[in-house]
């Protein structure tokens, strides 16, 4: 563990490991791992984590951008990348860069068509995706026949692999909705490869449903949250470690006299006698201003001190007046003691929308 008086996200690359060893527990030892490093691996530094990801032979990556992708293969990564929602603006420099696109609808099968043509290329992979059901991106069923004739007239691309999301596999509620869209993609599958004559890669699986539905691993899992350790359970959880601690120090600490306030807008006042603690963080840093006025805690020597007052730009005020602790003293927002995920939870949110907020200006330190 480093000692900072910084604000830093601390990364635990043997966590990270330990993560990538219990989901490959849980497929088929043929079942090909896609990693999801999108949003700099939710918050991580997709770079740092890619390099450590393909040590471990990783089959697969996942982006949700092009100039994500980009910038893996800037840092030398090898690797297919699969990128996941390309526009087409940028289909001159996925194939630059050697990057492959999900194809997720008929305008855009056209234009990716067009641009592999014009650059003369050949067997270029692509990666077509089914809508089961979220209707966010994707194919209908009905455009089954479309495709293969677009696919037919030209030599330009090869079908490196068909793939579907699930709405909802961490919900035992819609176990129902979930099958539904797993033999949606298995009868969509069935129809495209019969008329291919090759056989692409199926996929459907994000961490929840490689978690709760075996059966939806198909040829390949595209894992995001689970390998940063969260599994939307609170039972896997147990058997997952997160990898990023966010930690910063005390810079200051005020004892307020009862009816003085506290930050901007005054919107904290004291009932009694308060001692503040002021931290260099604040909502430039990832800490969402929904935190302030007690709703979001950090841990200071293992005691939970509630934010008090609104989150400022670059720090928050804590109350620690039953918390023996003094300036300089380490504080943790979250970390493997203490989930991000209950944390997310104080306001509504979720383990991947805090974990992704943690802003550019955190530094990451990686531990191995
Ligand atoms: C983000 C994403 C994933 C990863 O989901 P997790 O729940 O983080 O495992 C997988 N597939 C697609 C299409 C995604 O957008």
């Amino acid at each position: 563990m480093l000692k900072s008086q910084e604000t830093i996200l601390e990364i635990d690359l043997s966590a990270l490991k330990h993560n990538v060893t219990f989901i490959k527990s849980k497929l088929k030892s043929n079942t090909k791992f896609l990693a999801v490093v999108k949003a700099y691996a939710y918050g991580s530094d997709a770079t740092e984590i890619a390099k450590y990801l393909e040590d471990l032979n990783v089959d697969y990556f996942a982006v949700a951008y092009t100039s994500e992708g980009i910038a893996l293969r800037d840092a030398g990564i090898k690797t297919p990348i699969l990128v996941l929602h390309p526009l087409p603006e940028n289909f001159k420099v996925i194939i630059e860069r050697c990057l492959e696109p999900s194809i997720y609808s008929q305008r855009v099968l056209n234009e990716f068509i067009a641009v592999a043509e014009n650059l003369k290329q050949s067997n270029y992979p692509i990666h077509i995706k089914f809508n089961t059901g979220l209707n966010r991106l994707g194919f209908t069923e009905s455009e089954i026949e479309n495709i293969l004739n677009s696919l037919k007239t030209s030599k330009t691309t090869k079908v490196k692999s068909l793939f579907s999301h699930l709405a909802a596999s961490e919900d035992e509620n819609e176990k129902e909705f979930t099958i539904n869209q797993i033999e949606s993609f298995e009868r969509i599958s069935k129809k495209m490869i019969n008329n291919l004559g090759y056989q692409p890669l199926l996929h459907q699986s994000n961490t929840s449903g490689i978690l709760n539905y075996p059966k939806a691993h198909f040829d390949m899992v595209r894992c995001g949250i689970g390998l940063y350790g969260f599994g939307n359970n609170p039972e896997i959880n147990k058997s997952l470690k997160p990898i990023a601690t966010l930690k910063t120090s005390i810079s200051q600490i005020h004892t307020i006299k009862k009816g003085d306030s506290l930050g901007y807008n005054r919107a904290f006042i004291a009932k009694e006698q308060t001692r503040t603690a002021t931290l260099p963080i604040g909502h430039a840093d990832g800490i969402n201003r929904l935190f302030g006025n007690g709703k979001g805690f950090v841990f200071i020597n293992g005691e939970k001190a509630p934010i008090a007052g609104n989150v400022c730009m670059d720090m928050i005020m804590v109350d620690v007046t039953n918390i023996p602790c003094k300036e300089g003293d380490e504080v943790i927002v979250f970390g493997p003691e203490h989930s991000a995920e209950n944390l997310a939870a104080s306001i509504n949110s979720i383990s991947y929308e805090l974990l992704t907020s943690v802003s550019q200006r955190v530094k990451r330190v990686f531990c191995r």
